[in-house]
């Protein structure tokens, strides 16, 4: 594997992929905290628009309540602008996107035009059981995105998020519930996973074990881009 150090062009661009309560949103954080990257989350994106009630909020909103992927023709453009507006030379990170082979496929071709490319694709590993887990006790700040879990003692969510000045109002999603949980699974081996293949092609993977301490997958984050750890 090549340096990440010697980048395509511009600012440091990244892939965070793997399955839905791989920890791709935590690490993300840590990561925009550490390098000073944008987080380009196309989850994110389709919950603002529905938070907003736009035309393109309401036609994403059944699929995402069952766990599916958003028709390509909706979910490509929304993201590719969003890249747009980030300027050349400034990196970013996606999380949630591409998740089939068309979406890499546009995302290349998006950003060759701009003579860019992914300079590394960080695979976060975690088994389903695991993932099912996590995901059911999972809960959001609605104005930052942080994800927080239950409290192991008192199993109660926090009631604010610490990291927003007037303390987010924390929720839990809707694509949460069980059903949901069990498709975005199905879906993501059946339609995501084959991206990986995309990319170990290209030789920008990178495997991550996502199972440990968040600190200790942050470490092996950093190792995965040769960038040394606190
Ligand atoms: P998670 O990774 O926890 O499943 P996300 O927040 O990334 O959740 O996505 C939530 C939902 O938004 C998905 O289940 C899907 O309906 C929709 N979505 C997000 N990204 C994409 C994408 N790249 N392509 C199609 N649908 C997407
Ligand atoms: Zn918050």
């Amino acid at each position: 594997m090549t340096t990440v150090s010697g980048q395509k062009s511009g600012g440091l661009k990244l892939v965070l992929f793997g399955p839905p309560g791989a920890g791709k949103g935590t690490q993300a954080q840590l990561l925009r905290d550490r390098l000073g990257i944008e987080h380009v989350a196309s989850g994110d994106l389709f919950r603002h628009h529905l938070s907003n009630g736009t035309e393109l909020g309401e036609m994403a909103r059944d699929y995402m309540n069952r766990g599916a992927l958003v028709p390509d023709e909706v979910t490509i453009g929304m993201v590719i602008d969003r890249i747009g507006q980030i300027g050349g030379g400034e990196g970013f990170m996606l999380d949630g996107f591409p998740r089939n082979t068309n979406q890499a496929q546009a995302l290349e071709s998006a950003l060759g035009e701009r003579g860019q490319g992914i300079d590394r694709v960080i695979h976060i590993q975690v088994a389903d059981d695991e993932l099912i887990r996590r995901l059911s006790n999972r809960y959001i700040c609605r104005a930052c995105q942080r994800p927080f879990t239950r409290d192991a003692a008192t199993g109660a969510p926090p009631e604010r998020c610490e990291d927003c000045p007037d303390g987010g109002d924390i929720y839990q999603r809707d694509d949460d519930t069980p059903e949901a949980v069990a498709n975005r699974l199905t879906v993501y081996h059946q339609e995501t996973a084959p991206v990986l293949d995309f990319y170990r092609e290209r030789g920008l993977l990178a495997d991550v074990a996502g199972e440990g301490s968040v600190e200790a997958v942050n470490a092996s984050v950093l190792q995965s881009l040769e960038i040394a750890g606190e």
